[in-house]
């Protein structure tokens, strides 16, 4: 993997940079080898105590000299003391677990194989990349005697990827210690190209808030017959015809929210002719422009509504059986305008047509986010300023879930930010195969976490 091509390298990298970076991805190369896959999706307990083990050993500084709370036994937060201890302290994010890696892999991906220039496995990017950084960043500073201005609380949780407890645990025990931080920053928008089509350079996106999450079982019971003579309705025909339903005609309302407003009007600078019209004149063309988005489909229309994936299936065990109830799973990403209790409103009444029964598995609420607006986004900016030269920096909202979205009742600023710029390719690993992170950007996110902790106010 070469350097992208429009990213400068760090103006300050020199020979001792060059070396921390080379540490820095053997170091993430050992993370990996590490095989945390969350414990709830079949990973051992034993990978969680081994990678700890390894932090420990890599990070002396840091577990020296911070106290350390351990919440449901692997989610780890570390508190380093600032100068002013009085000050709503900061909390900066990254998370252990990781997804379980299927398919063929060009290296295996639980090895941590340093090559072309990059760490290869899964976790690389998602969220081992970020967890190395933010450690050799910490352990650097405290070697140097750096002190913060207030108090910096570190968090990595043990089961971010199935949405487990070990954040909102966390949020629990800040609340019951009176701390309310004034900002949270966690993985989420990375520094990108092509952020919407026609937009020139790049853009880092902060995420300050996410859709929320349900996932619905739909049930259809059989009302008898035999294969041979089949019903004119049967369960799986019913289920088939609810899913054409919210799949042709979904019923869930596209709207423009102030944040992706705001997303669009910074983007608009950066496009050219019609686009750079339709995104440049919001009083004129808003009304038209969520119906026009949610029909362009994918990320678009994710930004403007709620979705609806059809995931799983169930019918009979045997060719010949009628099924006497099937069922389909859907797992839905609820839109900020909306909540899990009116998107299964919604859904009931069509299952109801189809003499279908829905019920909610698991859902969570999405949160509204804001704009760039307030001090704490400022020195954010500023952070990512210093370290990627002419980026346009924009508000989004997450698609995806992450855990930060727990902390969304108990901190006024939440920013979900992966510090690293990541082309197409590298996003297609996360989650998928051959994730892989180049060093330049595992020492450039070093750099950054550096910079941001150094901009810390006091007051
Ligand atoms: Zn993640």
């Amino acid at each position: 993997m070469n350097r992208p091509a429009q990213v400068p390298p760090l103006a300050s990298q020199g020979c001792s940079e060059q070396k921390q970076a080379a540490r820095a991805a053997e170091r993430l190369s050992q993370l990996i080898a590490c095989k945390t896959v969350s414990i709830e999706s079949g990973g051992e307990r034993k990978e969680f105590e081994r990678m700890q083990l390894l932090l420990s050993e890599f990070y002396p500084q840091i577990f020296k000299s911070m106290d350390l709370v351990r919440i449901k036994e692997l989610t780890l937060v570390l508190r380093w003391q600032g100068l002013n201890q009085g000050r709503p302290p900061i909390v900066l994010m990254a998370h252990q677990d990781v997804v379980e890696a299927s398919g063929s892999w060009k290296y295996p991906p639980f090895a941590g194989v340093i090559e072309d220039g990059c760490v290869w496995g899964r976790g690389a990017i998602d969220d081992k990349g970020c967890l190395c950084a933010l450690l050799e960043a910490v352990e650097s500073l405290l070697t140097e005697g750096f002190v913060p201005e207030r108090d910096i609380y570190l968090v990595m949780s043990h089961n971010e990827e199935p949405m487990g407890d070990g954040a909102a645990e966390v949020t629990n025990w800040l609340r019951e210690q009176g701390i309310e931080p004034v900002m949270v920053l966690d993985e989420g928008g990375a520094v990108v190209d092509k952020v919407l089509p026609g937009v020139r350079g790049l853009t880092a996106m902060i995420g300050t808030g996410e859709k929320g999450y349900l996932n619905v079982r739909f049930k259809a019971a059989s009302r008898g017959g035999h294969a041979s003579t089949p019903p004119k309705s049967s369960p799986l025909g019913r289920l088939a015809s609810l899913i054409n339903h919210i799949e042709k005609k979904p019923p869930f309302p596209a709207r423009l929210n102030p944040v992706i407003r705001d997303l669009f009007r910074r983007m608009a600078p950066q496009m050219s002719g019609l686009l750079k019209f339709v995104f440049g004149n919001l009083w004129l063309t808003a009304p038209i422009l969520p119906r026009l988005l949610a029909s362009m489909g994918g990320e678009a229309r994710a930004l403007v509504m709620t979705t609806c994936a059809f995931t799983m299936a169930r019918g009979s065990g045997a060719p010949n059986v009628l099924p006497e109830t099937a069922e389909v799973t859907a797992n839905l990403r609820i839109a900020v305008h909306q909540s899990t209790q009116e998107v299964m409103d919604q859904l009931q009444l069509i299952a109801a047509k189809y003499d279908v029964e829905c019920e909610k598995i698991y859902g969570h609420e999405p949160t509204a986010g804001g704009l760039l607006d307030s001090r704490e986004a400022e020195i954010l900016i500023e952070a990512i300023g210093k370290i990627y030269k002419n980026v346009n920096v924009a508000p989004y909202l997450m698609l995806a879930a992450s855990d930060s979205h727990h902390f969304s009742s108990l901190a006024r600023n939440v920013f979900k930010f992966t510090p690293f710029h990541l082309t197409s390719d590298l996003r297609g690993g996360i989650h998928g195969l051959d994730e892989k992170l180049p060093i330049d950007e595992l020492e450039r996110a070093i750099e950054f976490y550096k910079t941001l902790i150094r901009l810390v106010p006091s007051s």
